[in-house]
């Protein structure tokens, strides 16, 4: 075993005056480096400035459409099975089409819970689940705003991209993403 001593303090130091105005030297020599020398700075002031997105993170779900309109979606819950996160819950309903069995009566996906593995995707018989890249999540302060629905996952150029019945209270990354087909 090594004791290690613990170091004697001098008197200006038991005293903690001095160290406390050192202390505050550092502090506000930052302070005004940054002020003036401003490339330094790491905090970005999200969400109204948003952080510049890694190109291939893939962070925005969307449920794409037939020539038609109508979801690709055939309700297989394929995905739901999938997702390691459990956070896709689908209810289905019996689809008019006659070529296709069902299709989503619901189709959420819980957000906060999603890992983005993108294994939803990688399931899909259909290609009718996309994850976008260059596009970032919402921001809210309200739980259920996360829980992204049929709705907002088929949403398109030109639709509404600020669903939430509260959504006066939000602030929005950035604009929608043009989604091709
Ligand atoms: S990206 Fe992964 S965690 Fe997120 S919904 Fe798809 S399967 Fe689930
Ligand atoms: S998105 Fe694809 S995998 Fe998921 S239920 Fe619809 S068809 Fe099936």
């Amino acid at each position: 075993m090594i004791k290690v001593p613990t170091p004697k303090m001098r008197w200006w130091e038991k005293i903690y005056l001095f160290e406390i105005v050192r202390g505050l030297c550092v502090t506000m020599g930052h302070l005004i480096r940054n002020i003036f020398v401003q490339k330094n700075i790491y905090t970005h002031q999200w969400p109204e400035e948003p952080k510049p997105l890694f190109p291939r993170l893939k962070a925005r779900h969307r449920l794409t459409r037939r020539d038609d309109g109508t979801p690709k979606c055939t309700a297989c819950y394929c995905c739901q099975t999938v997702c390691p996160a459990y956070c896709i819950h689908i209810v289905a309903e019996e689809s008019p089409d006659g070529f296709v069995e069902k299709r989503p009566k619901q189709f959420e996906i819980d957000i906060l819970r999603c890992v983005f593995c993108g294994y939803c995707v990688e399931a899909c018989p259909e290609d009718a689940i996309r994850m976008d890249t260059g596009d970032a999540v919402i921001v809210s302060n309200h739980r259920e705003d996360f829980i992204l629905d049929l709705k907002f996952l088929l949403n398109g150029k030109g639709t509404e991209w600020r669903r939430s019945r509260r959504f006066e209270d939000h602030t929005i990354a950035r604009p929608p993403a043009t989604f091709g087909e």
